[in-house]
């Protein structure tokens, strides 16, 4: 699909039209469109040391934050580096907060009943996504294989639809689907582009 995907680099700067890399490549454009950079909330009254990469807060093997007692993170916002499959923490995924929730449940009920902790693992099923119309790429883990085209758009598809919640937006959302496969009409259009007005009377200079 003419995309040329640049792996272990790191972008750098955009300087006179042009992304600049770390290893100093240089690609000249005008039109940048920089997608990196999910970072977490920063609360008051959590001390700065509990803080580590992209403001995430360190965790241990309970998902208790560091240095603190009674305070818990689980998904986005946590960084557990106690997993041996994954010694620099978890991808920031939904699987990862999904479990995480579920241990973290069950956790506090093990708490409760005083029975022994278990410590948290990630079972990873793999990741999917959809790249072009029809198109679609998945990475299974166990039998560990690599799916792509028709087959892997499928899979999304129907992997989507069976978690959602309820019958009626399964229907729903598989008709949606079908509408815009069939018409070919993209429901998300957004504009943006700043408003003078409003700007100019918070700031008339
Ligand atoms: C554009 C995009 C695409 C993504 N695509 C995928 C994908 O294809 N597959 C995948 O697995 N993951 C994907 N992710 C990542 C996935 O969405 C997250 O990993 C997942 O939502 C993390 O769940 P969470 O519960 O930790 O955080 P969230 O889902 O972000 O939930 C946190 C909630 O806390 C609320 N909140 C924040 N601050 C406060 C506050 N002070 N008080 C009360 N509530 C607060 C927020 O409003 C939010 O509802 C994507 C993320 C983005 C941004």
């Amino acid at each position: 699909m003419n995309v040329i995907v640049k792996l272990n680099k790191r972008a750098k700067d955009y300087v006179d039209d042009a992304v600049v890399f770390a290893d100093g490549e240089k690609i000249p454009t005008k039109l940048l469109i920089w997608t990196a950079g999910v970072t977490s909330k920063v609360f008051q009254g959590i001390p700065k040391e509990s803080y580590g990469r992209g403001r995430r807060l360190f965790v241990n093997e309970h998902n208790a934050v560091q240095g603190l007692t009674d305070v818990y993170a689980i998904g986005d916002t946590s960084l557990q580096t106690t997993d041996p499959g994954f010694p620099n923490g978890h991808p920031q995924l939904a699987q990862v907060a999904i479990q995480q929730g579920k241990h973290l449940a069950d956790t506090f009920k093990a708490m409760a009943d005083k029975k022994p902790l278990k410590p948290f693992i990630y079972h990873d099923r793999g990741s999917m996504a959809i790249i072009g119309r029809g198109k679609a790429v998945a990475d299974l883990p166990k039998p560990e294989m690599h799916l792509h085209g028709s087959l892997a758009w499928l899979m999304w598809l129907a992997v989507h639809l069976l978690s959602l919640v309820n019958v009626e937006n399964k229907v729903s959302t598989l008709f949606r689907w079908a509408v815009a496969f069939f018409t070919k009409d993209q429901s998300l259009r957004l504009i943006l582009k700043p408003d003078n007005e409003k700007r100019n009377a918070n700031n008339p200079i």
